[in-house]
């Protein structure tokens, strides 16, 4: 890749799209680019559900989870270089990856509640600007007045497969189950009513299926250095 762009403006750039199109490596590989914040907001939901799982509440208990959203604290911390999530001030960073977590997150996530709990905090973070955001609804939602949005899918094949490369040498998981647990997120993800997963009008396309992280990144520039 070439030298790092520079712009005249503080860009806010934000990534949505399904599990397993490359958002997570997009995102921070773009970010460190540009010299830009990146800020993980599944890790938000992801927080959310081992609040939950911890308190035993049911993900549909939305009177519990009110509760609940008011008196956690959710916080990054940038440590040797990589963003770590801290829940009340104790590091969660490595648990919120359990496949049951993934999964309750995606469930606790569909509830207005938990999503406006979480507004505040996200925009809060990006309101210095400088900063790419990856989510589901960052350009819809949370960030309707984004600088450069974009929509990064692949085909579902292909992000299973991401999936499985990802999660099996630590956890030991069959691609059957990453590929069911993925279809059943993309339903929950997609159907739901509050900020389901769709891209923004203005956002631009992306589909990563026959692309490498880094040719990504660079088509990505390419619409940014238009923007900056
Ligand atoms: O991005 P990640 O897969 O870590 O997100 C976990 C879950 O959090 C998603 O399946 C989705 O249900 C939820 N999420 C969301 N809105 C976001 C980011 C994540 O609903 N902006």
């Amino acid at each position: 890749m070439t030298s790092t762009p520079s712009f005249e403006k503080d860009l806010l750039i934000t990534i949505d799209g399904p599990a397993g199109a490359g958002k997570t490596t997009v995102s921070r590989m773009l970010a460190a680019r540009l010299g830009y914040t990146y800020v993980d907001t599944g890790a938000l939901y992801r927080g959310v559900a081992v609040a939950v799982q911890r308190a035993g509440i049911a993900p549909d208990d939305d009177a519990a989870l009110e509760k609940l959203g008011r008196e956690i604290e959710l916080r990054f911390k940038i440590f040797d270089d990589q963003p770590r999530l801290l829940l009340n001030n104790v590091d969660i960073t490595d648990e919120i990856r359990d496949p049951e977590i993934t999964m309750l997150a995606s469930a606790v996530s569909a509830r207005p509640v938990v999503r406006s709990c979480l507004l505040g905090l996200q925009r809060a973070l990006g309101r210095r600007k400088a900063a790419v955001f990856e989510g589901r609804d960052m350009g819809t939602v949370v960030f309707p007045d984004a600088d450069v949005k974009f929509y990064l899918d692949a085909d579902p094949k292909a992000r299973v497969q991401r999936r499985y490369n990802e999660l099996a040498p630590q956890k030991n998981i069959a691609l059957a189950d990453i590929e069911k647990d993925m279809c059943q997120r993309d339903r929950n993800d997609s159907n739901r009513q509050a900020a389901p997963l769709k891209p923004a009008p203005d956002a631009i396309f992306v589909d990563s299926t026959h692309m490498s992280a880094e040719q990504v990144v660079a088509s990505m520039e390419q619409h940014i250095a238009r923007a900056g």
